[in-house]
């Protein structure tokens, strides 16, 4: 158990998953929204660990907080693993979700159902006196031929995860909040957190 934990993210879908599941193991969340005046970090780094650990140390050190922050991002095989890193500006800076997903659906008109396959990986990374660790979660699934569901965020309309047929965005929040790749990583630092 921890009192502090600052959560390294303004992106409502996120705190709303994570927060329930940190519950009970820290006694008091914040999230970036609210301390003004901290620097947050543009994510430049080529991989999700790189970003990851950048933003949570540089918070740490700006708050003194123990910071936990992810990076995360959508794997498309037929895509050679695109956008990956480039997942939230796929379609350009500050594009909106709806165009990411639009971007991405294009790339792939041509590819058959059968080779649609991906996934969702996040990477959370620990910032804290002693050391900064990393834990990872990933969650396979496909690439639906079109944007299905009001739920979720990002490209929760077009991912199908294995053992369903429906998309992130008709399963909701329960569901996902049991096997999403952001619910792996947490699981980890969860149990990570116990021992300290
Ligand atoms: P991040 O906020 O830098 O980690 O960007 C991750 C981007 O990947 C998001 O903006 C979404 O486009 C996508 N992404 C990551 N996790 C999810 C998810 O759980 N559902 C849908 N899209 C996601």
């Amino acid at each position: 158990m921890i009192d502090n934990l600052l959560l390294a993210t303004r992106n409502r879908g996120k705190i709303e998953e994570i927060a329930p599941f940190l519950n009970g193991i820290v006694k008091d969340l914040i999230s970036l929204a609210q301390i003004d005046g901290l620097v947050d970090i543009e994510e430049t780094g080529k991989t999700y660990e790189e970003n990851a650990i950048r933003k949570a140390e540089s918070l740490f050190k700006q708050t003194g907080i123990v910071t936990l922050a992810d990076d995360s991002g959508l794997e498309v095989d037929a895509l050679d693993g695109q956008p990956g890193v480039f997942s939230a500006r796929f379609a350009g800076k500050d594009a909106a979700d709806a165009e990411n997903n639009e971007k991405l659906l294009n790339l792939m008109r041509h590819v058959p159902v059968s080779d649609r396959g991906g996934r969702f990986r996040c990477v959370m990374a620990l910032a804290m006196t002693e050391e900064t660790r990393t834990f990872e979660g990933v969650v396979e699934g496909e690439i639906a031929l079109s944007p299905v569901g009001i739920h979720g965020f990002g490209y929760d309309p077009l991912f199908i995860p294995h053992g369903y047929d429906k998309t992130f965005a008709e399963l909701g929040n329960d569901i996902k909040s049991r096997i999403s790749h952001r619910i792996r990583a947490l699981e980890k630092v969860g149990r990570f957190i116990k021992t300290i």
